[in-house]
């Protein structure tokens, strides 16, 4: 890999030489068939990724972008959403909703904590919810979703379920094929960044309908939006040779070459490495006397949020750090200065892990909080593999 820092931030991720390669290719006209082809291509694997019966749109935008497009295609003004949040990103459908004239109800947990399934069926018993909003992984706290419990409840209730899938997707089970409890009770809607758990640089909005989201939005008089009407965009997913709004060209390129890596490595293949790699930099934190704030059982696989021991200080931690060359990200809200933010997601190796646990270890000590670097390293290398 080229880079000369690890990125361990949740997001951007990482990129890998075979991507970066691919985003310097010659920037073609986006109706120039062979640009046209690798956009097919690339909706395609997107299609394959998620399982969907319905449609996938990647365009250019961030993840923020690909929330609003989920939300006012499937919800219109004066409708009724909960929101489903464990943390900061969670909390962002509470003003994008507003920004539409959605009303908006939420539900949220202490953070660390996840949503309980009986909160949320207590919530949605009072009827008339068009969908519920939850996020896989909030990237502010390091909480996972539970699918398994908070899929049937929506969907008995005959509301969309909505996914934020930004820093779960590629990493963390998203399969729109699969009937949580009943063979009819699917996700109808995630939506996605380039930049996360799928590994290729910040810049493209990603989000698949299923076709009971795809009918939402048909009976929709009108959508507020031009860019971020699915409509406009549909014409161009079915032939990439039409145009809307031009698409990033070499972004595209980049993005198609990630989708290649994560289905050359395959999904389940991936679930198993995030799940092996979350759990390995926590127990391996936690030798240091670090603790993530959400226990093993809600932690996400992609990212983790850690409490600083007593006497470490923030800025000086990270800094010292990144002096070392591994980039970690501070915290959210009322956690900043507390506690900072690691990604082991996307094209993160091994390898950088162990390296990042050992350098970590060499910052603590440097900075006056004596740690054993050696035994948190082999306890990152048995905890990945007691899982892989
Ligand atoms: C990063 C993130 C977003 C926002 O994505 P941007 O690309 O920054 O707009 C939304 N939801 C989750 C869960 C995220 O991690």
């Amino acid at each position: 890999m080229r880079n000369e820092e690890m990125l361990l931030i949740p997001g951007p991720t990482p990129v890998v030489d075979s991507i970066y390669d691919a985003m310097a290719s010659e920037t073609r006209g986006h109706t120039d068939p062979r640009f046209v082809a690798i956009y097919k291509n690339a909706i395609e694997q997107t299609k394959k990724l998620f399982k969907t019966d319905g449609e996938v749109f990647v365009v250019a935008g961030s993840g923020t972008i690909a929330m609003e497009m989920a939300l006012i295609n499937t919800v219109a003004a004066g409708e009724k959403i909960l929101v489903v949040s464990q943390g900061y990103f969670g909390d962002r459908f509470i003003k994008l909703g507003q920004a539409f004239g959605i009303e908006v109800d939420v539900l949220q947990s202490e953070w660390g904590n996840q949503v309980t399934p009986e909160e949320v069926e207590v919530k949605l018993a009072e009827g008339n919810y068009k969908a519920v909003t939850i996020t896989h992984a909030d990237t502010s706290t390091g909480v996972a979703a539970n699918l398994d419990a908070l899929v049937p409840i929506v969907k008995k209730h005959g509301a969309l379920v909505i996914l934020d899938g930004v820093c779960a997707t590629a990493a963390m089970e998203e399969d729109m094929s699969k009937g949580y409890g009943q063979p009819d009770y699917k996700i109808d809607v995630i939506l996605t960044g380039s930049q996360k758990a799928i590994g290729v640089p910040p810049g493209l909005a990603i989000v698949a309908f299923n076709q009971t989201a795809l009918a939402a939005r048909e009976q929709l008089e009108r959508v507020p939006a031009y860019y971020c009407d699915i409509y406009n965009w549909m014409p161009v997913m079915n032939d990439p040779s039409k145009y809307f709004a031009t698409p990033p060209v070499n972004l595209i390129y980049a993005y198609d070459e990630g989708m290649r890596l994560v289905h050359e490595e395959g999904l389940s293949k991936r679930i198993v490495r995030h799940t092996a790699f979350g759990k390995g930099v926590r127990a391996a934190l936690s030798e240091y006397g670090m603790k993530a704030i959400a226990d093993e059982q809600v932690a996400a696989s992609t990212l983790s949020c850690i409490l600083y021991p007593e006497g470490v200080k923030d800025a000086e931690f990270r800094a010292a750090l990144g002096k070392k060359g591994v980039i970690v990200a501070g915290s959210l809200a009322h956690l900043a200065g507390k506690a900072f933010r690691i990604g082991h997601m996307g094209n993160t190796t091994e390898e950088m892990l162990e390296k990042a646990i050992e350098l970590i270890g060499a910052t603590l000590n440097e900075i006056g909080h004596t740690v054993d670097t050696a035994k948190a390293v082999e306890r990152f290398k048995e905890d990945v593999r007691a899982v892989v």
